[in-house]
């Protein structure tokens, strides 16, 4: 699956917002079978509309929405890099998600401490990222060294290492994120094995007083200024709102929601946010039994799409019997879009849309 990591400054939020995250879940645990909770790892359902329209239509018994796990990877503070702290087990932890919610603190509350004494979600962003980036040079350093004697002995795959990791540390040295270096195609695998920290794409999570969630704040929109200058992502969100909203049951979440003048959960926003970062899509797979949507990344070949299922089907995979969402459900149906020869055969090189709607045949 999926993960992204829940990093800030203490005391921005971080902890509330990873609780109404993991309490939503929770809630949902009823129909929601692989939603496995650790202390700090929380799998949540990626909400979509789309998913009870094609339940609605089949009549399937279940919904099974996709999920994204978040990860709350407490222990950032300046001086990280150097051990202090969390230290190295943090930066282990940064390594293995696929991308990071930075979540800055841009309430101002006077009982709630800030580590360095005053509210700035750009400085803080930038202490982050400072740390982030030493790690980073740190880490390229010593794998530069150990690359040393394989470099001698004429090794290609040690070239391309040495060649991607210098071009990692220029920039760095420059003072820019990983981030910033444009890479061929060719390297791009090698690049993203990397797995170097400022390559993770970034969303940037306001956490805004609880009557600013619907506006934001004079500091939110400095965020959204720097996130698009970057070309990172950002939501803005009150981490207390989403705390008492996780807590209330459904009809009486709405009646808050509106009251607060939002029109979904910022949660809701946060997950997609995440969903569009990483560059995801979703298919789905619709039956009397169940109505299931399915993760991929963009640009997924339907064997591969299959094999998100079970390696099996992508294996033996034969064919994707294919509808469109929007004749699904325009149709009244599977059998509606087959009368109207919207129901397409699909062989090995098709590349899955958004919203398809997919039945598998494979050989076992
Ligand atoms: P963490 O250290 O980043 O995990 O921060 P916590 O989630 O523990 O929050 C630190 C403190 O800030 C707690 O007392 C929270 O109740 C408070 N807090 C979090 N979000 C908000 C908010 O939107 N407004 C206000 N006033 N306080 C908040």
């Amino acid at each position: 699956g999926f993960k992204m990591g829940i990093v800030g400054l203490p005391n921005v939020g971080k902890s509330t917002l990873f609780n109404a995250l993991t309490r939503t879940a929770a809630a949902q645990a009823a129909n929601f079978p692989f939603c496995t909770i650790e202390p700090n790892v929380g799998e949540v359902a990626v909400p979509d509309a789309r998913l009870d329209r094609l339940a609605a239509i089949a009549s399937s018994k279940q919904i099974i929405p996709t999920r994204m796990t978040f990860v709350d990877i407490a222990g950032l503070v300046k001086g990280a890099s150097k051990g202090e702290g969390l230290g190295n087990q943090f930066l282990a932890n940064i390594r293995e998600v696929d991308a990071i919610a930075h979540v800055l603190r841009c309430f101002e509350d006077g009982d709630v401490t800030h580590v360095e004494g005053r509210v700035d979600p750009v400085a803080d962003a930038d202490t982050i990222e400072t740390e982030l980036m030493l790690a980073d040079l740190e880490s390229i350093e010593k794998r530069r060294a150990n690359l040393v004697r394989k470099l001698k002995g004429n090794d290609k795959e040690a070239q391309q290492q040495d060649r991607l990791l210098a071009a990692a540390q220029a920039a760095l040295e420059d003072g820019r994120p990983a981030r910033t270096v444009e890479v061929d195609a060719e390297d791009a695998r090698a690049w993203k094995g990397l797995q170097l920290l400022t390559t993770k794409p970034v969303l940037y999570v306001c956490n805004v007083a609880e009557d600013e969630s619907a506006t934001g704040n004079a500091h939110s929109a400095r965020v959204a200024e720097m996130a698009a200058a970057q070309g990172n992502a950002h939501v803005i969100i009150s981490a207390r709102i989403e705390e008492e909203i996780s807590q209330l049951e459904t009809d009486e979440a709405e009646m808050f929601l509106s009251e607060m003048g939002l029109e979904e959960p910022g949660l809701d926003r946060l997950i997609r946010a995440g969903y569009e970062l990483l560059q995801l899509e979703t298919y789905f797979t619709v039956g009397p039994k169940e109505a299931r949507a399915w993760t991929i990344r963009q640009g997924t070949s339907a064997p591969q799409a299959a094999g998100v299922i079970h390696g099996d089907f992508e294996k033996g995979f034969i064919r994707a019997e294919t509808i469109a969402f929007d004749d699904f459900v325009a149709l009244g149906g599977e059998q509606g879009a087959k009368e109207a020869g919207k129901m397409r055969a699909e062989g090995k090189s098709y590349v899955v849309k958004d919203g398809d709607v997919l039945h598998f045949l494979f050989n076992t």
